[in-house]
């Protein structure tokens, strides 16, 4: 079954709703929404893009977006979300490995898009949506939604590919319904009251969320900007009430900290949900003091978009329950639908408390990658997709991460999960953001180092922070130096760039003697 009948529900049940909006100005009804991704459909057929063929989007948010995204399933095509600040040897990459025939974008990004495909075999065509071109691809008529079979890809998913080649994860019609429904299931009541809020990009797979949105007859609203700026988002929040977005941890910190944050009518704020990355207590902590238990986390990864596992707001919200502090700092428990267990090398279960492997399986996790079955045998085993994530269950089903795999430093035989360091150099008041990585070391294979961004007004000090560690942790765990620098390089969703920062490390020859 087509995955876009899951929004064309909602058009039956709600057609003169508004279902789309830019900043405050109504976009489109469901119903104008649905007529739109059909007409383009049908006229889809003139770029010569026929059932199964791919075709990738690279612009910023807006609400195209969406209404391409619609056209493209309704035609029984396959989405390749590109991030719009790739660099142009990784989206040429993408569109070459995708095969993708068509590419949506603005003006602002084509001659680059053009610039980086040019000396590439690809055969890509590009539309610039906010050109009159696109408005000519509209056929008069809007077509019949394809019959689109359950295991067709729809939404082809490149990791960020920190080992070596970005992989697509094929995503089938069958995984997004599956993902959507189960996010109904978990994320407390979504209604015609609802506003989601796009502020991370839409190239991230959080955007799948917005049909499950649509499905249940709520509006999104992309901000006039098209992106996370907390001054645009404040007073959207407070006009439309029922409001929710998602953000990486690093925005919702950026939102709590805002300057503007004071003006927020709090009870018009839902839920924020939160993820992609590690959100660290004391962080959360500060959140939840500033807008109450109005925080939904959520564990996934492009193998199995946004549903892994989930830190419901009752948890936020029981603050006297004597595990209170390590409840949150885990993700939580398994989604609706999806089985999880923490295994050992030979895939074996390991009891509460050991840390392991995080292996998934359910109707949400990729058929494989694509075009490329050595990567799939690797990721996929008997039905379970192996998260390549570090972390152990406790007695109340409760999952607490460590960290990726790749992530591990493993000095002198001993496994510092850098986490744990970072969890506590933030507890220091001064400092404003962490990243430990491993940089290889003679000796002891690898030591940790950490990268460190201090508050304004806080001078660095590395003695004090020598200090923090020493005190309540392993010495063998602590940095064995700081590197005080004035941002973390970030994705743009703001998740920390750990691989960026080995990089850094390399130039600056870091092998700690
Ligand atoms: P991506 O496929 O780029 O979304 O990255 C997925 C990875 O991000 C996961 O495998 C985890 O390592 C990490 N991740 C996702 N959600 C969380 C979370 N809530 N807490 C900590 N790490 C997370």
């Amino acid at each position: 079954m087509n995955f876009y009948h899951c929004f064309g529900h909602a058009v039956t049940a709600w057609p003169s709703r508004t279902a789309l909006y830019t900043g405050q100005r109504p976009h489109a009804t469901f119903a104008s929404l649905d007529t739109r991704a059909r007409r383009l459909a049908a006229g889809l057929a003139r770029l010569r893009l026929a059932r199964g063929d791919r075709v990738a989007i690279m612009m910023g948010n807006r609400c195209e977006y969406t209404e391409i995204m619609l056209a493209c399933w309704a035609a029984g095509l396959c989405i390749v979300p590109i991030n719009a600040k790739l660099h142009p040897r990784e989206f040429a990459f993408v569109i070459e490995n995708s095969g993708a025939k068509a590419c949506f974008t603005t003006s602002s990004l084509a001659a680059d898009l053009a610039a980086g495909l040019s000396g590439s075999a690809s055969r890509c065509e590009l539309v610039c949506c906010d050109l009159p071109d696109y408005a000519l691809l509209f056929a008069p008529e809007p077509m019949a939604v394809v019959d689109a079979d359950f295991t067709d890809c729809a939404w082809l998913f490149y990791t960020s590919g920190t080992t070596g080649r970005p992989k697509g994860a094929t995503i089938t019609h069958r995984n997004l319904w599956f993902m959507s429904l189960g996010y109904i299931a978990d994320a407390g009541p979504i209604d015609t009251r609802t506003h989601a809020l796009m502020v991370a990009p839409q190239s991230h797979a959080a955007v799948l969320l917005l049909v499950a949105y649509l499905t249940r007859g709520a509006a999104c609203v992309v901000p006039e900007s098209g992106g996370f700026d907390p001054a645009e988002m404040i007073p959207l929040i407070n006009r439309f009430g029922g409001a929710r977005f998602f953000a990486a941890p690093t925005m919702v910190k950026r939102f709590v900290e805002s300057p503007e944050i004071g003006t927020l009518e709090v009870p018009r704020l839902d839920t924020i949900v939160y993820g992609g990355g590690p959100m660290y207590v004391s962080d959360t902590r500060r959140a939840l003091d500033t807008l109450g238990p109005r925080l939904w986390q959520i564990y996934g990864q492009g193998e199995t978009p946004c549903t892994i596992s989930y830190l419901s707001r009752e948890l936020h919200a029981a603050s006297d329950h004597p595990r209170f502090l390590e409840r949150l700092a885990s993700v939580g428990m398994a989604r609706t639908g999806i089985a999880l267990r923490v295994v050992d090398e030979e895939f074996r279960p390991l009891p509460p408390g050991e840390v392991g492997e995080i292996i998934v399986r359910g109707e949400t996790v990729m058929r494989g990658y694509w075009d490329n079955p050595q990567a799939s045998a690797q990721a996929l085993h008997d039905g379970w997709l192996k998260t390549g994530d570090l972390g152990f269950l406790d007695r109340e089903g409760l999952l607490t991460l460590k960290d990726r795999s790749k992530d591990l430093i493993i000095s002198g035989g001993s496994n510092i999960y850098p986490r744990e360091v970072e969890e506590l150099l933030q507890s220091h008041p001064g400092v404003r953001e962490v990243a430990v990585i491993g940089v290889p070391h003679a000796e002891w294979g690898e030591e940790p180092v950490a990268y460190v961004v201090m508050h304004d007004g806080h001078a660095p000090d590395a003695t004090a922070l020598e200090q923090v560690c020493l005190d309540n942790m392993a010495r063998f765990k602590r940095p064995k130096r700081y590197v005080f620098v004035a941002e973390l390089p970030k994705n743009n969703y703001g998740k920390i760039l750990k691989t960026e920062l080995r990089a850094w490390a390399t130039q600056a020859g870091d092998t700690l003697a």
